[in-house]
């Protein structure tokens, strides 16, 4: 019997990770600090690196989902210059469920 090893090439759990998403989670709260995120993970590429992530936005922030993200999208970018941000606002909403 041949068993087939499937290699998914999103990296979820190396320690690298777990800095960036404290650095990035830091740079969210220098926005707001009720914001935070979650589901971070980079998809590596020839030229750059996708880093995706989901932010919730409180209900009551005085900026949009779109300046939140650009906000967010420069400062991660910035910080790692081969990057590039690949956001979602999570509306603040009960109900939302992530780990
Ligand atoms: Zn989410």
């Amino acid at each position: 019997m041949i068993v087939t090893l499937h290699y998914d090439p999103i990296v979820t759990d190396d320690p690298k990770l777990a800095s960036m998403r404290l650095r990035i989670n830091a740079m969210a709260q220098q926005i707001d600090s009720r914001l935070s995120i979650h589901d971070l993970r980079c998809v590596p590429g020839p030229t750059h690196t996708n880093v995706i992530f989901d932010c919730v936005r409180p209900s009551d922030l005085q900026m949009s989902a779109e300046d939140l993200k650009h906000a967010l999208a420069q400062r991660v970018e910035s910080e790692y210059p081969k990057s590039v941000a690949k956001i979602t606002i999570d509306e603040d909403y009960v109900g939302h469920t992530h780990e």
